[in-house]
């Protein structure tokens, strides 16, 4: 059996297996991994398999297959997807459904594939074996998830570096209360400060010298597989019901969550339409408009997760879809402004109920504007569609209660979290500080 090979976005000659390439995060030359070559996974090979750990077992397989994790992928992925994806639909007909994919511990999409870096590093850990320390910057989302994800793993420590004052209170949360073996820093800085300061430990040989170091973020191929995994289990339930397939509407801003439904769908998913829904950071949609790509800075909306101009994993997307026009082909994308996503947000409370986050409201957004659409894409409404909820609305509730009119209730997951006491760190931004900081934890664990 030979191991399947992941290869740089940059330089294909930089090459390694499923392991090495989560451990490793980017690829020496700077670029993302993506599979050397594609397996085909039909429908039809996933017999009677529909919950999410049975899915993703069989996705996931051929990628495993001959490396060290290959033995561990159905323990692995029984505890990475141990909450659920409910598909809710809205109406009667069953042609307009939304993926709920907030149902993790921090209540966002991105506990899914923080969960499954997390349970494949902790079997790469053998006993005697220096700490793995994963190192985080965030600007809110990511570190909670990821600080959730890796919290009580034996063998693996987690430092979460944030900007002091420039996350929300309920971001700094999520950030703080774990304690155990996730330690907060507080940087008296921005945070590409913060993500100075995690390059920088990197190559730091003093750091390097007690600790091996990791990252987390989300151009890691251990966070982008996973997600592959909602996208299978969902068009294989459409296809299995109506004989149609399914086509999302994702919210958009580092192209991770895209980038996944790209490659279900590569891999012989029944997965037609594929739209990109992005906020005022228009990047992306111009690109696809005047197949010039010109990254800028970002600008802040609503949907703040999804607040990037230079999205990473647009290597990942070139790299499967090279020219501009084989892009158009794939996917198509769309701008909603802040005054579109509160209007949205108040019409899904009004029509169908529904409580969605500005995340999600972008998409649902997005879809409406399908069948009026006078984009170069011919993409209508018709078929199977399916909107993809990325957060939960509590996490919003500043933005979304007034806009509905009421209070939204906070699930238990959330509720568990804000009732931890918390506890973080203030450091400078410089390594020394860093160093500081986590030489002291280092040397207080050991005692
Ligand atoms: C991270 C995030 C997004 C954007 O996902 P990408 O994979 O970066 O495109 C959308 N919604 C929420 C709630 C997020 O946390």
């Amino acid at each position: 059996m030979t191991a399947m090979e992941f290869t740089s976005t940059r330089d294909s000659a930089h090459s390694a297996g499923f392991a090495a390439a989560l451990l490793q995060g980017l690829a020496p030359d700077g670029g993302l991994y993506v599979p050397r070559a594609w397996p085909v996974v039909p429908a039809a090979s996933f017999t009677g398999q529909s919950a999410l750990p049975d899915v993703a077992t069989r996705l996931l397989t051929p990628f495993a297959e001959g490396d060290p994790l290959d033995a561990f992928l159905p323990a692995i992925t029984s505890d990475a997807f141990n909450f659920s994806a409910p598909l809710v639909p809205l109406g009667t007909d069953g042609r307009l459904s939304v993926l709920e994919l907030f149902h993790g511990p921090t209540a966002a999409f991105k506990d899914f594939g923080a969960r499954f870096l997390a349970a494949c590093l902790s079997r790469l850990r053998k006993p005697g074996q220096r700490p793995l320390t994963i190192l985080v910057a965030t600007s809110g989302d990511t570190g909670g998830a990821v600080a959730a994800a890796f919290h009580g793993r034996p063998g693996i420590e987690v430092a979460v570096l944030f900007p002091k004052g420039l996350v929300s209170p309920t971001q700094e949360r999520q950030l703080t209360c774990w304690g155990g073996n996730v330690q907060s820093f507080a940087v008296r800085g921005t945070f590409d400060d913060c993500q100075r300061l995690v390059k920088q430990a990197f190559v730091d040989p003093e750091l390097r010298a007690h600790s091996e170091l990791s990252s987390a973020n989300s151009i890691n191929l251990g966070r982008l597989l996973p997600q592959a995994v909602y996208y299978a289990a969902t068009s294989l339930a459409i296809w299995r019901q109506y004989g149609e397939k399914a086509s999302f509407v994702i919210p958009s801003g580092n192209l991770g969550n895209a980038a996944a439904c790209t490659w279900a769908r590569k891999l012989g998913l029944p997965i037609g339409e594929i739209v990109l829904a992005h906020n005022a950071n228009r990047t992306v949609p111009d690109y696809l408009d005047s197949g010039e790509w010109r990254p800028r800075a970002s600008v802040a909306t609503l949907a703040s997760a999804m607040d990037v101009g230079d999205p990473s994993n647009m290597e990942r997307l070139r790299a499967l879809f090279p020219e501009v026009g084989d892009l158009r082909a794939a996917v198509s994308a769309f701008t909603i402004q802040d005054q579109d996503i509160r209007s949205r947000i108040r019409a899904g409370f009004e029509q169908f109920g529904q409580i969605w986050c500005p995340h999600t409201a972008t998409a649902a957004e997005a879809y409406e504007r399908l069948s009026a659409s006078r984009h170069w894409s011919q993409v209508s409404r018709e078929g199977r569609w399916v909107v993809v909820a990325t957060a939960h609305p509590a996490k919003f509730r500043e933005i979304v209660e007034p806009l509905i009119g009421r209070p939204v209730a906070v699930p238990e997951a959330l509720a568990k979290l804000f009732a931890r006491p918390t506890e973080c760190t203030e450091i400078d931004a410089d390594l020394t500080a860093l160093r500081a900081a986590l030489g002291r934890r280092t040397s207080s664990w050991k005692s």
